[in-house]
């Protein structure tokens, strides 16, 4: 296919492209990005919308929240990645709306007409109601977040080194994570690991022993979601490395620098610097916009309730891929887990099942493969479990690194993260340990997950039709 230039309308000139069904991909990230790549070359011209103008690699944020790697390193630009593809556009825009009936969608104030509309605008985080404490606990899920995270544990340590008074210095070098999942857990070995190891050579006055890490999670054991061997095997782990686990906890208030954490032996207040976020998820509100838009059921977690083809009934022309779907066509009835693996593959089939939808052809129905998941709780350990196959320590280190070198979209990522990992490893410095941006600049950033009861933007008259 020729490469074609768009003009100021955004539309194809006239020539191949204009005559070729029109995919419009929502979200550029694990399902966005797989679906785009599938349909390149395939007889459709594709739109990708992302509000970002990035693909992030999410698994590896904790390793720039600890200074490890630096953004560049777990982001790529999608023009980069698919925008040079030749039925493929990108544009940059947040999606506020969809006219399933015009089959157009809403963003930068002007409607865009699609044939097919693939959903994959992903999840951000939730705090059950308390969007108070997102300010004192920031998330991780944009690498706002990493950097926010990576700022108050370095700037609280900068100012640990210059105090005097050994209870100040003490609470400088706390950090509380909430929540025991992957996330959690990962981003609670690596901060360990950072303030009791990395920085022993950096900082003179610091005592490192005094550097404390709280796991906060409200189960009976940490990475519930995995077998109850990897649980102990991680909890081992954290008993060695000094991290303090505080199970059946659950967070009853959050303030300046402290959390009060109900178990079942009564209230326990803790005290820390640093308090990060870890414990909810909610989708992106396209779901609920799309659920107003078409009345499909949307779950309580936002998540848009699909069809075994991922469409929404009525509509056989949307589908709803990643995070912002709740598949349970499986075997055992349960929605598919929210995770890169489902994301890619839902993404993948969605997209050759359109192709085969518009060649007429048959195609075989969705089936999820599970590879298993994995932990990384320090360094040359993980811990993982790949369909019954269970291990611990540095295969498990070793397995973990070259899945996530394998998902990594982008080469040239691959590249700088080994031979971070391997200076990591060999030296234990961090080639990432800046102080950058000012207090709180995440919350301006963490758009597209406003909350569901507030109203999205409705397409308007006024709003222009670029397309179609
Ligand atoms: C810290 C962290 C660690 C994780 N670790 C693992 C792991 O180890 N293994 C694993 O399998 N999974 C992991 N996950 C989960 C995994 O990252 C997600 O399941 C996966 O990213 C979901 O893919 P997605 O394409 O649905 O959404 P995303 O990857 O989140 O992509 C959504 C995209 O949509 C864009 N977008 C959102 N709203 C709009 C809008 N209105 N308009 C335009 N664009 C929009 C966003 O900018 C983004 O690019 C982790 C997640 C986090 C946060």
């Amino acid at each position: 296919m020729a490469r074609e230039r768009f003009f100021l309308e955004l539309d194809p000139p006239e020539a191949t492209l204009k005559a070729l069904p029109h995919v419009v991909i929502v979200g550029g990230g694990f399902a966005g990005l797989k679906a785009c790549h599938a349909l390149i070359g395939k007889p459709v011209r594709v739109t990708l919308i992302d509000k970002r103008n990035f693909n992030l690699f999410q698994p590896l944020l904790y390793q720039v929240a600890s200074g490890l790697v630096s953004q560049g390193d777990v982001a790529s630009p999608l023009r980069q990645m698919v925008g040079q593809a030749p039925n493929v556009q990108v544009l940059l825009g947040e999606v506020q709306g969809i006219d399933a009936t015009a089959k157009e969608v809403v963003f930068n104030e002007r409607r865009y007409r699609y044939d097919h509309l693939i959903l994959a605008a992903g999840s951000g985080s939730s705090y059950f109601g308390h969007e108070e404490w997102r300010a004192l606990a920031p998330p991780m899920k944009i690498l706002e977040h990493a950097d926010e995270i990576r700022r108050r544990v370095l700037s609280a340590l900068e100012e640990a080194e210059q105090t005097p008074d050994p209870a100040k210095r003490l609470f400088l070098q706390s950090v509380v994570v909430v929540g025991g999942g992957p996330t959690g857990c990962e981003l609670a070995g690596s901060l360990n690991e950072l303030m009791r190891h990395s920085l022993e050579r950096d900082f003179k006055q610091l005592d490192p022993k005094q550097c404390k890490v709280t796991l906060v999670d409200p189960g009976d054991r940490v990475l519930r979601a995995m077998d109850p061997a990897i649980s102990k095997a991680a909890q081992n782990y954290f008993d060695k490395a000094g991290v303090q686990l505080l199970l059946g906890g659950r967070v009853q208030q959050i303030t300046e620098g402290q959390l009060v954490v109900t178990t079942a032996d009564g209230n326990h207040t803790l005290e820390a610097a640093t308090i990060c976020w870890t414990a909810g998820v909610r989708a992106s509100h396209l779901g609920k916009v799309l659920g107003d838009a078409t009345g499909c059921p949307v779950d309580k977690g936002g998540r848009v309730i699909v069809e075994p083809d991922f469409s929404i009934q009525g509509h056989p022309e949307i589908r709803v891929i990643g995070d912002l779907c709740s598949y349970s066509h499986t075997a055992d009835g349960k929605p598919l887990p929210g995770m890169a693996g489902p994301a890619v593959q839902m993404g993948g089939w969605v997209a050759a099942d359109i192709v085969a939808n518009l060649q007429g052809e048959p195609h075989k129905s969705f089936s999820w493969f599970d590879f298993g998941s994995m932990a990384v709780l320090g360094p040359l350990h993980a811990v993982a479990d790949f369909r019954g196959l269970r291990v611990s320590g540095a295969v498990g280190w070793l397995l973990w690194g070259l899945a996530h070198l394998a998902f990594m979209p982008a080469n040239e990522n691959r590249i700088s993260l080994l031979s971070k990992w391997l200076w990591a490893i060999a030296t234990r410095e961090r080639a990432s340990m800046l102080i950058t941006g000012h207090p709180n600049q995440h919350l301006d950033v963490d758009v597209g997950l406003v909350p569901v009861e507030a109203p999205a933007p409705e397409p308007t008259q006024a709003s222009a039709t670029i397309a179609g």
